[in-house]
């Protein structure tokens, strides 16, 4: 086992870390970096990119001659985990949620003109794009191939949409949505996956929802369709295919959510330690006393089990497993000792973790989403015990 990294990817990792160190923390401090949402504003991203572009670090798991750098997932583990040491990163490099997911689900599944039409120009960043699956109760969440209420209706070469979904990432603002809805009542061959641009007549724009974090660009969005047509010749994948799409699509995005949790994970740590450096109680510093020894240890072993987690799976996926009992307990663990490093990060730095004079806050409330999207840590754990019980004992064997 080499745990080892590539030269190439070495290099990769050095100019992302000095990218971030010299040219992102460094605007994080100043309110004039960020949107009304608490994101990167739009014109400095759009600077922030171009710099991207030329250091030729862009779109990393998308083919070459798209424009990508042709990488897979061990590799991005590391880069990415690199890049989200700054709030700012990983959309900086054009691999942030949920452009990567929906980058990597047009790559494996559309035919080559559909990439044409629906991938390539989110591959060079000059729109935004959307994965549209979850439903207001009573529709679809937790259970979208049991509860999906949205439709799709076949009318000779179109297919006619109802419905209504809700939490759509960067759905005020985008151009291209990956829209899942049901064709049939068969439960397991019940979804399918239509592609639309904006301009399509027949949705409605409901509202974008208020949460408790940061926002992504575009928020997190309420549509309504009301008739809109999409034709047939913008079906992605074969009829009744839907979950396999997302399938597809989330083994791959639960697992770079992780390998960007990571690196926030190991910033709000690296902030906490600055402080326990300097600051003295009771005529020591904080690092010198064991209580706080352990709890930053305990959050950096715990960290350390996230990469691990991180790079198992990823490897499993290069392989071609679906890894999916691996996919899951990373999302759960990743999820978890996020929250975990920065609420101790904000403990270890006082009153001062609590303002928003660090960053601490904005990850506190940012982390708490990771237990809940592309499915709650319950039903990642529900997959995981489904897995062992039906595997036996190739459950526990090694290799992909
Ligand atoms: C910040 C954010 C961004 C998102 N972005 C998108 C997006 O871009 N596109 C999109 O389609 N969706 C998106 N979602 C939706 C997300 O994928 C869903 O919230 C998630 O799948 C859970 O569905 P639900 O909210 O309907 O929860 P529900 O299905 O209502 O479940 C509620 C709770 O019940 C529990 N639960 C559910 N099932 C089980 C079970 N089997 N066993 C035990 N407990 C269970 C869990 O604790 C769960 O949190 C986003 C959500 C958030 C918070």
């Amino acid at each position: 086992m080499d745990f080892s990294i590539p030269p190439h990817i070495e290099a990769l990792r050095a100019s992302i870390r000095d990218f971030v160190d010299q040219r992102l923390i460094p605007l994080e401090s100043d309110p004039a970096s960020y949107d009304e949402f608490e994101n990167v504003n739009l014109d400095l991203l759009e600077d922030l990119r171009r710099e991207t572009k030329a250091m030729g670090i862009w779109s990393l798991t998308m083919p070459v001659e798209r424009g990508g750098m042709g990488l897979g997932l061990v590799d991005i583990a590391v880069l990415y985990q690199e890049m989200n040491r700054s709030i700012f990163g990983p959309v900086c490099f054009n691999a942030a949620a949920p452009e990567d997911g929906n980058m990597w689900t047009l790559h494996k599944l559309a035919t080559e003109s559909q990439k044409d039409k629906w991938l390539q120009p989110i591959i060079d960043g000059s729109l935004r794009s959307c994965i549209v699956m979850t439903e207001p109760a009573p529709g679809s969440g937790s259970d979208p191939s049991g509860m999906m209420k949205t439709t799709a209706t076949r009318k000779g070469d179109k297919w006619i949409i109802n419905g209504q979904k809700w939490f759509i990432t960067g759905g005020e603002g985008a151009s291209h949505f990956i829209l899942l809805a049901r064709t049939s009542d068969d439960p397991r061959r019940g979804l399918t996956t239509f592609l639309y641009h904006k301009d399509q007549p027949g949705w409605e724009f409901v509202r974008r929802i208020p949460i408790m974090g940061p926002e992504e660009h575009g928020g997190h969005c309420e549509l309504k369709f009301d008739g809109l047509e999409i034709a047939d010749e913008d079906r992605l994948s074969e009829v009744g295919h839907g979950m396999k799409v997302v399938q597809t699509r989330l083994a791959m995005a639960r697992l770079t959510h992780c390998m960007r949790w990571t690196g926030m994970a190991r910033r709000a740590l690296e902030i906490g330690t600055d402080y326990i450096r300097e600051r003295e109680a009771f005529g020591s510093k904080l690092i010198e006393r064991e209580s706080i020894q352990l709890m930053m240890g305990d959050a950096a072993m715990r960290l350390q089990i996230c990469r691990m987690l991180v790079m198992d799976a990823a490897w499993k996926l290069d392989q071609g497993s679906f890894a999916k009992k691996e996919v899951s307990a990373a999302k759960v663990y990743v999820s978890e000792a996020l929250s975990h490093a920065v609420d101790t990060a904000i403990q270890v730095c006082g009153a001062k973790g609590y303002s928003k004079d660090t960053l601490l806050e904005w990850m506190y409330r940012y982390a708490r989403q990771g237990r809940i999207l592309d499915g709650a840590s319950e039903v990642h754990k529900m997959v995981i015990a489904r897995e062992l019980f039906t595997q036996g004992d190739d459950f526990w064997k090694w290799g992909a």
